[in-house]
């Protein structure tokens, strides 16, 4: 990507499309073109069409999406679906219509088989049922990355996909419901600390394992690999290990210094029990990660609740 060129991030207000913008001032880059959800509703096909015709960036990031933890992806099945669908559709084919030079669209490692091979491999894609209470989000995200590998094959365009791990960092969100796991947690063991309540609920068993990434280190990835891959396969970007979910909480609980009891709450779903990423093919092409859980937790808890 040249320094002046146009630069349009879908979801810039997000939390990985802010990380990404960070990631792309700090390296120079300063001709963006950036909409809020109020000011383009990227739903509506009018709407994208006008945007992308009258703004023609030169480059995009996909970082646009209906997300949410495990409740909000089971409770909101349709509008995961619909609206997925229609912000990659709509911003894919206008990209092209366009002329954009390269875009990046950005998925999740929920698009993998419930029971694929561990560590994930991008060639088990659709190798087996998915976990269902985030199959709607994930059937959206394939359909993603299949319209990018259509669009490169039919008319040439430069869109290359990566399917980020679990993912926590700067503006995440913190609604108890609606969450995924770290945010939730750091907020239940924050609160319970200083109102001094005797536990803490954690959903499920404990025992299914998850993989994070910062998302300092993922803006680090997608502006890497913006500027060195131009493939059809979509990339892995992961961290590299796991932790249970039980881990994790006894993890935040000494970070936070909370001295109460952790108590699991079996009745709610423990969704896919593992899904480490394998991101080999990203490490030989000379990336790799730098912030650790740990460090990354306490930077979080430094900056979004002021714990030393
Ligand atoms: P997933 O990675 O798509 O399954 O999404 P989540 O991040 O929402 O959940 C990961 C795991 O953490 C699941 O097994 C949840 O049951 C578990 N979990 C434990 N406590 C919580 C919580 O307070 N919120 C959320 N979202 N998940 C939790």
């Amino acid at each position: 990507m040249e320094k002046n060129a146009k630069i349009y991030i879908a979801g810039h207000r997000g939390m990985v499309g802010s990380a990404i913008l960070k990631k792309l001032e700090q390296e120079g880059f300063n001709n963006f073109v950036l909409r809020t959800s109020n000011e383009l509703d990227l739903r509506s096909q009018t709407a994208v069409a006008h945007f992308f015709a009258t703004q023609k960036p030169d480059y995009v990031f996909l970082a646009a999406a209906k997300v949410g933890g495990i409740l909000a992806n089971n409770q909101y099945r349709a509008e995961f679906l619909y609206d997925n669908l229609m912000i990659q559709n709509n911003v894919i084919h206008h990209a092209y219509l366009a002329g954009v030079k390269k875009l990046m669209f950005l998925g999740s490692s929920c698009i993998y088989p419930k029971l694929a091979p561990q560590p994930l491999q991008e060639a088990t894609l659709l190798s087996g049922y998915l976990e269902p209470t985030n199959e709607p989000y994930a059937i959206a995200k394939i359909a993603g990355i299949k319209m990018c590998e259509a669009y490169r094959s039919q008319y040439g365009c430069r869109f290359i996909s990566v399917m980020p791990t679990n993912l926590y960092g700067e503006n995440d969100n913190y609604d108890l419901e609606k969450s995924h796991v770290l945010p939730a947690l750091l907020r239940k063991f924050v609160e319970a600390k200083q109102a001094d309540s005797p536990s803490v609920v954690v959903w499920g068993t404990g025992s299914p394992l998850r993989e994070f990434l910062h998302t300092q280190d993922l803006a680090d990835a997608c502006y890497f690999l913006m500027q060195n891959y131009d493939e059809p396969e979509f990339v892995n970007i992961g961290y590299g290990e796991d932790i249970s979910i039980r881990d994790l909480a006894h993890l935040i609980k000494d970070l936070v210094g909370y001295r109460g009891e952790i108590i699991f709450d079996p009745e709610k779903p423990d969704g896919t029990p593992r899904k480490l990423m394998d991101s080999r093919k990203l490490r030989t092409m000379g990336w790799q990660p730098k912030i650790d859980l740990r460090t990354g937790i306490k930077q979080i808890l430094q900056s979004k609740f002021g714990l030393d």
